[in-house]
């Protein structure tokens, strides 16, 4: 994986082509701006100077046309031709002259209104200098004496200027005099000087003849541009004075120019480049934030994997330290199970064995509890073969029906000894306490009979009790504690032995108890311990209440053994109370005689 180290090289190296690339693509943009920017306001000045010079090229031709025509209508007027004429001693009428022509300039605020002889004597004007002293004065005359219109623009040293119109008067088709109406432009330059454009007007000479900048009049053009009174612009990559729009007026042959204000351009490539600059500034800006974030975004990426991989590789480990440790383990569990299981063999072994010492310890017992109905079966038959021969039938019936009665015992005490010796199932289930203990005693008796005991007492609470058991087990557990209790009282005098159960709760307590000895106190800890035994050798081998210990804690249950009060031992076993109605799953012991 990279390393801090050579990302944030590998950024670096990008930032700065990023950085160049900006730069490129910024300069292009803010030219490409300013270039736009510039040619859009041009164009808008230009148009705005267009729509000016447009407005003032009428404004001018509708002035010149209005006095063109005056001078032609006036020479028509009678009342105007009546004026040339002399008296007898030649003189003019120069005052009704006079006044006509004031009258005439007022109404039309023409600059002056004159009338001329032929001969160019001046009969009278309404202002009378400007007339009288203009060297273009006789070619007018001459212009109108030939019938046509006459016009020439004067400009006087004061700076006056005039545009003229002159027209012939004719009497009875003779011209007798002219009439000349001069055009105040004083109005149109004032109306000029309102707007912020330079406007003027050039002759065909190239003099400035009209001008809203009074600096400018009757100034040569060349000389103006050569003072650098014109603004120069830089259009196309060129200076050119092409804020200049001209529009010529064909009459007069005189140009009427617009000059563009052209500061709006500037200002506008000025914005441009400020806005494209500050775009392009933010522009890149951004992209270093976001390159930025970028790369702290990668190296924490890059670290958050290195940390998940160290973890992943930790985690690997661990899985396989602790996959190793599982298997250490099943190997140790099946070990274990084995050695549970051969334990658990060893055990039934055991108790298997413990209670075929106790049958030994029964036999002699359980021999003479045999041998005592087949001498008596002897007998009844031997007497019923008497009967027979004598015919006494009723008697050989009586002596039958008791042989019948001795066998059915015998076999009842051949089955339960059959049942007893064989191997007991694993299986826990409800089982009937009455019927176990009624089994156990059928065996356990004769012994108790032949040690000279004559009572084992069964409390009336034994029947109807079921516990949690195996039956064959439990059976078990009874002869060996009977056995105990018959060993202990072996000899007694009054000996007897009392089984008792009752039912507490969710449990049933089972005692069963002798008028024995009893048990030495520093020996009760220690009889559930295997090998523990007082009895001499050949009499006991110390495991009869170990085994008993271990089939109680199968069934889940406890045993304990005290010393009475009134003298002998008890013990107390405690099991799981069952319902009567379940099934047991054991069989009987008497209803089974399986090999031992
Ligand atoms: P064993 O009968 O082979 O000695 P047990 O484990 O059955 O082995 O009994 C252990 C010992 O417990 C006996 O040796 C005896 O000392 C004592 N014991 C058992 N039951 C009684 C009893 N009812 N009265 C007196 N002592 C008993």
């Amino acid at each position: 994986m990279q390393s801090r180290v050579a990302i944030e090289k590998q950024f670096r190296l990008t930032r700065m082509g990023l950085f160049v690339v900006w730069a490129v693509l910024s300069a292009i943009v803010v030219a490409w701006s300013v270039s736009a920017a510039k040619e859009r306001a041009l164009s808008d000045v230009m148009q705005r100077a267009g729509e000016t010079l447009s407005v003032q090229t009428e404004v001018l031709t509708g002035v010149l046309d209005k006095y063109r025509l005056l001078p032609p209508l006036l020479s028509r007027q009678s009342s105007i031709r009546a004026l040339f004429v002399r008296d007898a001693e030649g003189n003019a009428q120069s005052l009704d002259a006079r006044r006509t022509a004031e009258a005439i300039g007022g109404m039309s605020a023409a600059m002056d209104v004159a009338f001329f002889f032929p001969d160019g004597e001046l009969l009278a004007s309404a202002r009378g200098s400007f007339a009288v002293q203009d060297e273009k004065l006789p070619e007018l005359i001459d212009v109108a004496l030939q019938g046509r219109l006459g016009r020439a623009a004067l400009s006087s040293s004061r700076g006056e200027r005039t545009y003229a119109f002159s027209s012939g008067v004719r009497r009875e088709g003779k011209f007798v005099g002219v009439v000349i109406v001069y055009v105040d432009f004083y109005r149109v330059e004032a109306a000029w000087a309102l707007s912020a454009r330079r406007i003027f007007v050039t002759d065909k000479t190239g003099t400035v003849f009209l001008a809203n900048d009074p600096n400018w009049r009757l100034n040569p053009i060349s000389e103006l541009h050569q003072a650098g009174r014109f603004d120069r612009y830089l259009i196309n990559g060129d200076y050119q004075e092409r804020l200049d729009l001209v529009r010529r007026l064909p009459l007069l042959e005189w140009d009427l120019h617009v000059l563009a204000d052209p500061s709006p351009v500037a200002a506008a490539r000025l914005n441009a480049a400020a806005i494209a600059s500050l775009a392009g500034l933010l522009s890149g800006v951004i992209a270093l934030v976001v390159l930025r974030r970028n790369e702290s975004a990668v190296i924490r990426s890059r670290s958050d994997r290195a940390i998940a991989l160290r973890l992943e590789r930790v985690i690997r480990d661990r899985t396989r330290a602790l996959s190793i440790t599982n298997q250490s383990l099943s190997q140790e569990v099946e070990v274990r199970r084995e050695a549970e299981d051969r334990l658990r063999k060893t055990q039934n072994e055991l108790i298997q064995t413990a209670k075929l010492a106790a049958l030994g310890q029964m036999s002699t017992a359980l021999s003479h509890e045999y041998n005592q109905p087949l001498a008596a079966i002897r007998s009844y038959a031997d007497n019923a073969l008497k009967f027979l021969d004598r015919g006494a039938i009723s008697e050989v019936s009586g002596n039958l029906s008791r042989i019948n009665s001795l066998v059915e015992r015998m076999a009842e005490l051949s089955k339960t000894l059959l049942s007893f010796s064989r191997k007991p199932g694993a299986t826990i289930g409800p089982v009937p306490l009455g019927t176990i203990v009624d089994e156990a005693l059928l065996l356990a008796r004769p012994r108790a009979r032949a040690a000279g005991i004559a009572a084992i007492a069964v409390g009336e609470g034994v029947a109807g009790l079921h516990v949690f058991g195996g039956r064959i087990r439990l059976g078990q557990v009874i002869v060996n504690l009977v056995n105990n209790a018959i060993d202990a009282l072996s000899g007694q005098a009054g000996a007897y032995i009392e089984i008792d159960a009752r039912r507490e709760g969710e449990r049933v307590v089972v005692t069963i108890m002798d008028n024995g000895p009893g048990i030495e106190p520093e020996q009760l800890p220690k009889v559930f311990e295997p090998f523990f035994t007082t009895k001499g050798v050949g009499d006991g081998i110390g495991i009869g209440l170990s085994i008993v210990d271990n089939i109680i804690r199968d069934f889940g249950g406890t045993i304990m053994a005290a010393n009475r009060a009134e003298g002998g031992a008890c013990f107390t076993i405690n099991l799981r109370a069952a319902d009567p109605d379940i099934p047991e799953r054991e069989p009987a012991l008497r209803s089974e005689g399986a090999a031992v």
